[in-house]
């Protein structure tokens, strides 16, 4: 695969989030400290690591990503899964995606320096690729040396996750079982698993009922469960903190804006610019903005009111399907994702998710409902000078637009609940006729 062999020294394992003792190996199947019944999190020898310095680390990555390495969150692999050879890795090529300078919405909107990082240009469509490569190599590794014998990897999923898993399932040849909220996922999100011969399973429930009913499952032993409960998933997502450094030249943006639900990929984020940190890559972290829909938003309520949990909420019917999500697992991760990055909370109603995705696709962008929410967000704090004119702002876009085109469709053709559709642009049906279409120019 072109990459150099995990060094034999450095080793990952699970640890209990809130810190109670004991580690575990990465393939053992676990996913709640047996203690306390918490969160687990991955840790990494930071000792060993940090025998190579900043600058190796810098010139290392740089090489990888220049030497046209396949994947960019292999490219990472030391800090990710050390422990993993190249022969169980299940990669598609995911990650090293563009940081595109969105200069006209920027100029349009008040940014001096706005950036959306283009996480949907990648193998099924959404940022859920990068922590899928990672549990599904993870799991093949342990397959073949015996540690685990899966009878099937399982999730619980808004779309995105069920498409990613369904395919690196696929590509290891590994069992699959989705488990969808019954008509509320994209036809293009709903058709990906099925593509790929998952068990798709839809149930008469949202997201957190899905949820509830995988973890247990998944505490029975029944399935391999492969939600962002599983921190295997935040290991691979946290290289997006990693490349957005290394796209600035090995700088922390200003700010970093990320459309949450179930509140992983903050987590996540933090886990990253934190690393690059503590290892000498960057020498600040940015702040992070987690952007909600109003429909779903118990953090946003959280942060409102000042509190350090979350009181769970039956999330309502929004656009941005895929953070529909009123009970988020990883609510602990990323209240000390927001500590640690000085971080705040916004939220975007239906038209302003709507308006602000219509807004960048009028300058080239093709944004999905959730980067709609964090475009809006962004903007919020903008007009509100929480950014500075003269920030660097870094948009987490999270998927693919390609796969919300009755979102597109519904927008324009004015048809969406709670939505303006101020730029609405419909075809005009004319004759063919050169005089009445030359009328029409
Ligand atoms: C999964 C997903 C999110 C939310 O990520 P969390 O880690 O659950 O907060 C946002 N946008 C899209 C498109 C997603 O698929
Ligand atoms: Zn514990």
């Amino acid at each position: 695969m072109g990459y150099s062999k995990p060094q034999e020294l450095l080793r990952a394992s699970f640890r209990c989030f809130d810190g109670c003792v004991g580690e575990f190996p990465l393939t053992q199947a676990i996913y709640r400290c047996p203690s306390c019944d918490g969160l687990l999190e991955v840790t990494h020898d930071l000792d060993i690591l940090r025998r190579t310095s900043g600058d190796e680390w810098r010139a290392r990555f740089d090489a990888r990503w220049s030497a046209s390495a396949q994947s960019g969150v292999w490219s990472k692999r030391e800090w990710v899964a050390p422990e993993v050879p190249d022969s169980a890795l299940v990669t598609m090529g995911e990650g090293m995606t563009p940081l595109y300078p969105a200069r006209r919405l920027a100029n349009e909107l008040g940014f001096g320096d706005l950036r959306v990082k283009q996480c949907g240009t990648t193998h099924t469509g959404s940022f859920k690729d990068l922590g899928m490569t990672v549990l599904v190599s993870v799991v093949n590794h342990a397959v073949t040396c015996g540690a685990l014998t899966p009878r099937a990897i399982a999730c619980a999923s808004t779309g995105d996750t069920s498409a990613a898993l369904a395919a690196y399932g696929a590509a290891a040849g590994l069992p699959v079982v989705v488990l969808l909220p019954r008509g509320m996922v994209s036809v293009a999100q709903l058709v990906q698993p099925l593509a790929h011969g998952a068990k798709v399973l839809a149930l008469e429930t949202d997201f957190d009922g899905c949820m509830a009913v995988v973890a247990e499952l998944a505490r029975r032993g029944r399935v391999y469960l492969a939600n962002s409960m599983n921190p295997l998933r935040i290991e691979g997502q946290k290289t997006v903190a990693l490349e957005i450094a290394q796209q600035l030249g090995w700088k922390a943006p200003d700010w970093v804006v990320i459309p949450s639900g179930n509140l992983g990929n903050a987590a996540a984020l933090f886990a990253g610019f934190s690393m690059a940190k503590e290892l000498g890559l960057i020498d600040r972290l940015p702040r992070l903005c987690v952007a909600q829909a109003a429909k779903a938003n118990p953090m946003y309520r959280a942060f409102l009111a000042g509190a350090s949990n979350v009181l769970p909420v039956v999330a309502e019917s929004t656009q941005a399907s895929a953070i529909r999500i009123g009970n988020p697992v990883s609510a602990k991760r990323a209240f000390a994702a927001l500590r640690g990055m000085d971080g705040v909370v916004e939220e975007a109603t239906e038209n302003e998710l709507a308006e602000a995705a219509a807004h960048a696709d009028r300058t080239g962008l093709y944004a999905d409902p959730h980067t709609g929410v964090a475009l809006a967000c962004a903007l919020k704090l903008r007009h509100r000078e929480v950014i500075q004119r003269g920030d660097v702002v870094v948009v987490v876009s999270t998927a693919n637009a390609l796969k919300f085109t009755e979102f597109k469709l519904g927008y324009h053709e004015s048809q969406l609940p709670e939505i303006d559709s101020r730029l609405a642009n419909i075809p005009i049906a004319l004759p063919p006729d050169v005089e009445v279409v030359a009328a029409n120019l």
